[in-house]
C-alpha cells in the first residue's frame, strides 16, 4: 500500500446545537462525498463521528466540516482523535441510544424554510397546503420536546406513526427530511377543524379557506399556533379590532401584526437591511418598527404609537392563512390581560370562549408555551425585548466554564435561567409571576429546563426583593440560595454577555427594583465587578404616594416630586388642574404608603405628567413610551446640567432642581414636544457629567447601560452617543433584553462568581 492511500480512522466529538437540526443528513453526505467510510451518531456527550481514508481524504473533510454546516447548527466545540481501523466498507448513520446522559443543545422552534414553502404552494407537491409541513431545516422543536434525546417518542409526534411514504423520507439520509422528527403529511400527521365558541365543529371541506371568511366577517378567531394560541382579527377592521381589545381587557397597548410577506411589511413600516434580514430569519420575531403614515390599518392597532409591532408567517398555517384575501392580521397572543398565553385546546375553549368567535385547532400538542419574541434596532443593532421563541432555549455562552446555577429572576417579564459549563439556557418569557397561571408556568419551566439539559444546579440565586414570589420560591427550596440587587443583575447580565469581569461604572436606569436600604431603587450609577458594587451616584429618593397607585396614575408621582420642592406653596400647572390634590398631599406628610424611590422610570412619570402628558395609563411605562415620541426623536438645543449633592462617597442627583428647571419652563408655556426634549437632553448631558466625574475618580473606561428605561430609544441613542463622544467604552445588550426579561443572565453569572470563592 502506497504511502498516500494509507488508511486513517478519526474520531471526531462535536458539541453544539447539533441534534434536531441535520447534522447527521450532513456528515453523512459529506462523507460519503469524499468516499469516506466509517459511522456518525448523537450520543450522551454530543454528535460522535468516525471517519475513515486517506490523509488528503480526511483532510479534505476537515476543510469543509465547519464551515458547510447546516444553517440551524451551532458548534462550540470538536475533539479529535486518531483510533484504530475499522472494517465497514461504507458511511453510516447509527441510531441513537437512549438514556445515557445528553450534552448536546435542543434547538429553538424555527420559521418555515423556504424549500417547505415552496412545496406548501405546490398543487403537485404530496403536501400541498398541508399546514403542518416541514423538514430538518425548519419546524417545531423547543416546544414540542419533553424529554432527551430529540427523538420522534419524546416529542408531541409520538401520536402520529409515519405512514409509509414519510417513514421512507425519515430513514433516507438524503432526503431533506431525514430524522425530521416532526416530519408528517395529511396522511399521518396533525391536522385543522374549526369550531365554534360552544366546540360545535364547523363542516367546511377547508378549514383554513373557511377561518378566512370568518376574518373577513369581523369575527375574532382563536388560533393555535407554534408556542400556543393567536387571538386574530382583519387589521383593517376597525369594528373588529376594537372588540378584540374590549375582549382582552386591552385598552390602548399596541397589538402586533403578521403580514403576508416583506413587500407587505414595506407598506406598513420603514425597512433598513438589518431589519429585512431580522424579519425573515429563522427566529422570525415581532419588530417593532417605524410605522409609514397613511397606511390603510385600523387606527386602533397602536394608538398615539408611531410604532408597529410586525412580523411574517412563520408556520405554514400562517402562511395558508395570509396567502389570500387578508395579507395582514392582528395577531395578539391569546390570553386575558397578563395571563400567560393558552396553549390546550380544552384551555383555550374554557379560558377564550368569552373571546374567540370560533377556533381553529390542531391535535399536535405544545408541551412548552413560547410567546413571540419582540426585537427592535437601536442605535444601530437588534436588541430583544422579549427573548422568547425562535431563541430560547439556544445558549448565551460565556468566556469561562462556571459551577451549575439556576436563576429564578425578578418578578414581572419574568424569565429563568440555568447554567452549565459555559451555557447559559434563558427560559423563554414566562410573564408576571402574581399572576397564578403564570406563577404555575414558572414552577414547570424551571423543572423543563432542569430535565431537558439534565442539570442539577447548586445554588439558586433570587432577587434581594423578599415579596417577589420567584424570591420565595426559591427560599422554600431545600437547597442554597443568594439574594442578589436588582440593579446589580442588571449589570452583571449586560457584563456577561459582553465578556466583562472586570470593574466597570454601570448606569442603571430602571422602572423599580429593592434597594439594599430597604427603599426602591431604580436610576443608580453603580461601580464594581461580579464580585461587588458599591452604589455611587442617583436620583435624590422621592415619596411614592399608594406605591402602586402612583405607578398607575403618574400624576401622583408629578405632585410628589413638586411637593417635594415646594411643600404646600404650590406653583401653577396646567397639568394638575381640577385634581383633588390634598389626600395625596396628606398621604405624603404624613408618612404614609408612601415609600422612598429613586426610580428612573417614576421620575419620567413625573416629568411627563407635570408637562401635560399622560396622566394615568393603560400599560407598562405608557407615560414614558408617549413622552418620548413627543419628542420626534430630537434632543433639541435645550438642556440644563442637574445639580449634584456630594453625601460621603456618593453623589446625588437633584431631583428638586429638576423639578424646578421643568416648573420654569411650564410657566414659559413650552410646548409637550419641547419639554420632552430638553428633559431627555438634559439626562443625556447629566450623565455624561457624572460619568466623566467618575472616571476621574476611579480610572474606569468601561461603561455598561442596562435597565428596562434603556428602551427609550431617544435616551439610549443619545445617551450612547454622547459618551462615545468622550472616548468611553460603552456596552449594552443586544442578546438579551435590557428589561427585567434579562436579570437571570445576571444571578446566574454573580451566582457562579460566588460559588467559585
Ligand atoms: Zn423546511
Ligand atoms: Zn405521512
Ligand atoms: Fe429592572
Amino acid at each position: 500500500m502506497s504511502q498516500t492511500s494509507k488508511q486513517i480512522r478519526k474520531r471526531l466529538l462535536v458539541n453544539g446545537i447539533v441534534q434536531g437540526v441535520g447534522f447527521r443528513p450532513y456528515v453523512y453526505n459529506l462523507a460519503r462525498s469524499l468516499n469516506l467510510t466509517g459511522t456518525v451518531s448523537n450520543t450522551a456527550n454530543g454528535v460522535n463521528i468516525e471517519i475513515q481514508g486517506s490523509q488528503a481524504q480526511l483532510e479534505a473533510f476537515g476543510r469543509r466540516f465547519e464551515a458547510d454546516a447546516p444553517p440551524l447548527s451551532i458548534i462550540t466545540s470538536i475533539s479529535e482523535e486518531i483510533i484504530e481501523l475499522g472494517s465497514e466498507t461504507e458511511f453510516t448513520i447509527v441510531h441513537s441510544s437512549g438514556d445515557s446522559a445528553v450534552s448536546t443543545l435542543i434547538s429553538p422552534d424555527v420559521a418555515l424554510c423556504p424549500d417547505c414553502q415552496s412545496e406548501l404552494f405546490d398543487p403537485d407537491n404530496r403536501r400541498y397546503r398541508y399546514p403542518f409541513i416541514n423538514c430538518t431545516n425548519c419546524g417545531p422543536r423547543y416546544t414540542i420536546i419533553d424529554n432527551i434525546p430529540y427523538d420522534r417518542p419524546f416529542t408531541s409526534m409520538k401520536h402520529f406513526p409515519l405512514c409509509p411514504a414519510c417513514k421512507s423520507e425519515y430513514e433516507n439520509p438524503g432526503d431533506r427530511r431525514f430524522h425530521a422528527q416532526p416530519n408528517a403529511c395529511p396522511e399521518c400527521g396533525p391536522l385543522v377543524w374549526l369550531c365554534d365558541s360552544q366546540n360545535r365543529p364547523l363542516p367546511a371541506r377547508d378549514p383554513i379557506r373557511e377561518a378566512i371568511r370568518l376574518l373577513e366577517q369581523s369575527n375574532i378567531l382563536a388560533i393555535k399556533g407554534l408556542g400556543g394560541f393567536h387571538l386574530a382579527v382583519d387589521a383593517k377592521n376597525q369594528a373588529a379590532v376594537a372588540r378584540l381589545r374590549k375582549a382582552k381587557g386591552r385598552d390602548e397597548k399596541p397589538f402586533a401584526l403578521m403580514v403576508r410577506d416583506l413587500s407587505t411589511a414595506d407598506k406598513y413600516v420603514i425597512l433598513n437591511t438589518a431589519v429585512r434580514e431580522t424579519l425573515t430569519s429563522i427566529q422570525a420575531p415581532i419588530l417593532l418598527a417605524q410605522a409609514r403614515p397613511d397606511n390603510d390599518l385600523a387606527n386602533n392597532i397602536a394608538p398615539g404609537s408611531d410604532r408597529l409591532g410586525i412580523m411574517l408567517p412563520y408556520t405554514p398555517l400562517h402562511h395558508l392563512l395570509l396567502n389570500e384575501a387578508l395579507d395582514v392580521l392582528v395577531m395578539t397572543s391569546a390570553n386575558f390581560s397578563e395571563e400567560p398565553i393558552c396553549i390546550e385546546n380544552e384551555e383555550a375553549l374554557s379560558r377564550l370562549s368569552g373571546m374567540a368567535d370560533y377556533f381553529l385547532f390542531h391535535n399536535r400538542d405544545i408541551y412548552l408555551r413560547s410567546d413571540d419574541s419582540v426585537v427592535t434596532e437601536m442605535a444601530g443593532s437588534i436588541r430583544p425585548l422579549r427573548r422568547s421563541r425562535g431563541y430560547a432555549p439556544r445558549p448565551v455562552f460565556l468566556k469561562q466554564k462556571g459551577p451549575s446555577v439556576l436563576a429564578v429572576g425578578g418578578e414581572l417579564k419574568n424569565t429563568v435561567a440555568i447554567s452549565k459549563d459555559e451555557k447559559v439556557f434563558l427560559s423563554q418569557h414566562i410573564g408576571d409571576l402574581e399572576n397564578l397561571e403564570a406563577y404555575e408556568f414558572f414552577q414547570l419551566t424551571i423543572s423543563h429546563l432542569k430535565r431537558i439539559f439534565e442539570i442539577e444546579p447548586e445554588l439558586i440565586v433570587h432577587d434581594l426583593h423578599p415579596e417577589y414570589l420567584s424570591t420565595k420560591w426559591a427560599r422554600e427550596q431545600s437547597m442554597p440560595t443568594l439574594p442578589v440587587q436588582h440593579h446589580y443583575s442588571h449589570m452583571a447580565s449586560c457584563m456577561a454577555e459582553n465578556d466583562l469581569n472586570e470593574p466597570v461604572i454601570g448606569i442603571i436606569l430602571d422602572g423599580t427594583g429593592y434597594g439594599t436600604d430597604g427603599t426602591i431603587w431604580g436610576g443608580e450609577i453603580l461601580i464594581g465587578d461580579l464580585n461587588g458594587f458599591q452604589r455611587k451616584a442617583y436620583f435624590d429618593p422621592m415619596p411614592l404616594p399608594g406605591g402602586e397607585a402612583a405607578i398607575k396614575a403618574p400624576w401622583r408621582t408629578g405632585l410628589s416630586y413638586l411637593h417635594h420642592r415646594y411643600g404646600r406653596n404650590l406653583p401653577d400647572i396646567p397639568a394638575l388642574a381640577g385634581r383633588e390634590l390634598s389626600p395625596i398631599i396628606e398621604m405624603i406628610e404624613t408618612n404614609i404608603n408612601s415609600p422612598l424611590t429613586s426610580s428612573c422610570g417614576r421620575l419620567f412619570d413625573a416629568v411627563a405628567s407635570l408637562s401635560g402628558g399622560r396622566q394615568e395609563i393603560r400599560y407598562e411605562a405608557q407615560a414614558a413610551i408617549e413622552f418620548m415620541q413627543v419628542a420626534g426623536n430630537d434632543l433639541g438645543q435645550d438642556f440644563t446640567h442637574f445639580n449634584l449633592i456630594q453625601m460621603n462617597d456618593q453623589h446625588i442627583i437633584s431631583v428638586s432642581h429638576i423639578i424646578e428647571e421643568l416648573v420654569k419652563r411650564i410657566k414659559k408655556q413650552s410646548s409637550l414636544p419641547v419639554l420632552s426634549q430638553w428633559f431627555h437632553h438634559s439626562l443625556v448631558k447629566s450623565f455624561v457629567d457624572l460619568t466623566l466625574l467618575l472616571r476621574e475618580e476611579t480610572k474606569i473606561n468601561k461603561i455598561v447601560l442596562s435597565g428596562g428605561v434603556f428602551q427609550n430609544r431617544l435616551l439610549f441613542e443619545g445617551l450612547e452617543a454622547a459618551l462615545k463622544k468622550e472616548k468611553l467604552e460603552i456596552y449594552s445588550h443586544t442578546q438579551v433584553p435590557t428589561n427585567d426579561g434579562g436579570l437571570a443572565l445576571g444571578q446566574v453569572v454573580v451566582g457562579q462568581n460566588y460559588l467559585r470563592k
